[in-house]
């Protein structure tokens, strides 16, 4: 391990950064003799401070937007420029690292990298995949083309209407992953990516496929893939928050948005549990009138809330985030452009989530023990959804319009079922508290395996390499 360079690839979205990231650590904690994160030459730039650790560097990769302006909104093309740009700049990196004499030993790529394994294997250099998405989403997949015989046709725009996963409650198209269904506009670019994922460890029995999760969260799913050579190497939380003899240290997480310095203090005004925590992670973008329903609902509680609203790129929008803003005072609620999510999480003031069930804040509640009140939108929040009232019962998920809408009578329906005095608040905050002991058993054994060298071991020794 302590001669063994590991090249971790990601693009730079905050939900794609934030595992790789925690494994880089965990990597390092293990002994490895150097890990490098790597992202594109943008995303690069976006990063507010680089957290520095011994053994950890940077590097980036281009994906031919360099100055971060796309000309085109095709996700076809802009897949094929990452691919072509993205494939030569990496093997200029890999060529350079070995040159300076630190030579990758293994790469490790997250999802919209595939063609990385292909350059991996042009300079042999083993490589795997790390799955971002829950196991369960992933599993969906799966079944998906299981259903097909492997074969996708884009023509063919039969809805899946539900599928069984054996020990799981049965998943309806609106509890599927968006792509999965024939309207949504990522079908055509993530479908035929998950098919190639699944099919590449399909043909290869060495191969094997890293999971942010562990055996006690997704038991079912990672059964279901069990031909694939699933390695549970979660959950990939930010361990520093989670331990209470570490300093909760914010620099241990990369962050791509600034964030503010006001909330500490404000929850720190707050009572124990009344606080509702309220983000829809870093690309969720929220109608404006979607917005006024959720101060509505949210001031119709009368609990204090901390509601993050990233800054929006256009001028319409900014002025109309200033009145949000402006409509509440520090005494219902604080509004900030982004915070320190864990850091908020273990705050005891926190009483629930309500979010969109994105993977790692879906991860981050059950490691926390904040119950949740779910708005999904897209990918495979619907599946974490799912997830979190029917098989953890650690919340519940807003009934929407038809139009996806969610009214404010609802939210206030479900702050008080999650956080009043009835039975069914009772049972989900038991649940949440249960699972928290559960998430953070895995996580600590996950750490103390990774200690050990077992885990990475496991991966590192796993016939592929
Ligand atoms: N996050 C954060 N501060 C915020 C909002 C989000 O640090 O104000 C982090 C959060 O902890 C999580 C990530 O951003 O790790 C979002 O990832 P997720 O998979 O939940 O959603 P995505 O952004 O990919 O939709």
């Amino acid at each position: 391990m302590e001669n063994k360079h590991f090249l971790l690839i990601s693009m730079p979205g905050q939900g794609h950064i934030n595992p790789m990231f925690q494994f880089g650590k965990c990597l390092i904690h293990a002994g490895a003799g150097r890990v490098t994160f790597a992202t594109t030459a943008h995303g690069l730039t976006q990063v507010k401070a680089f957290p520095s650790l011994e053994n950890l560097h940077y590097a980036s990769f281009s994906d031919g937007f360099d100055d971060g302006i796309k000309p085109t909104n095709d996700p076809h093309r802009i897949m094929a420029e990452l691919k072509r740009v993205g494939s030569q700049t990496l093997t200029e990196l890999l060529l350079s690292l070995s040159k300076e004499g630190n030579p990758v030993s293994y790469l490790i790529y997250t999802l919209l990298l595939p063609w990385a394994a292909d350059v991996a294997r042009d300079m042999s250099i083993p490589s795997v995949f790390l799955c971002i998405l829950s196991t369960t989403a992933f599993a969906l997949c799966y079944c998906f083309f299981e259903e097909r015989d492997g074969v996708y046709d884009s023509n063919d725009n039969r809805p899946p209407s539900s599928i069984e996963m054996p020990g799981l409650p049965l998943f309806t198209s609106k509890d599927m992953p968006s792509f999965l269904l024939p309207n949504d506009p990522h079908a055509s670019t993530l479908i035929p990516l998950f098919q190639h994922h699944i099919q590449a460890l399909e043909k290869d029995s060495k191969a094997c496929v890293l999971l942010n999760t562990s055996d006690c969260l997704e038991e079912e799913a990672i059964r279901l893939i069990s031909n694939l050579n699933p390695i549970p190497i979660g959950p990939l939380v930010s361990y520093a928050f989670l331990d209470e003899n570490n300093s909760t240290d914010s620099s241990c997480e990369i962050d791509l948005f600034e964030k503010s310095a006001e909330y500490s203090q404000w929850l720190n005004s707050k009572p124990k549990g009344s606080v509702v925590y309220v983000s829809f992670g870093s690309l969720a973008v929220l109608q404006k009138n979607q917005m006024e329903k959720i101060l509505l609902g949210l001031t119709g509680t009368c609990r204090p809330f901390l509601w993050v609203i990233r800054p929006s790129a256009g001028s319409n929008d900014r002025e109309f985030e200033e009145k949000i803003r402006d409509k509440v005072n520090e005494e219902v609620g604080l509004i900030v452009p982004w915070c320190s999510q864990m850091e908020v999480l273990t705050h005891e003031s926190i009483g629930c989530f309500m979010m969109h069930c994105g993977w790692n804040s879906t991860l981050e509640s059950l490691a926390t023990g904040v119950p949740v009140l779910g708005f999904p939108q897209f990918s495979d929040q619907t599946t974490n959804a799912k997830m979190v009232e029917e098989v953890w019962r650690t919340g519940v998920r807003a009934r929407v319009n038809e139009d996806g809408t969610l009214e404010a009578e609802e939210i206030e329906r479900c702050l008080e079922m999650v956080m009043g005095g009835g039975q069914r608040g009772e049972e989900i905050r038991r649940n949440a508290k249960r699972w928290k002991g559960l998430t953070l058993e895995a996580v600590m054994e996950g750490g103390q395996k990774r200690k050990d060298n077992s885990e990475i071991d496991l991966f590192c020794r796993y016939p592929i390499w």
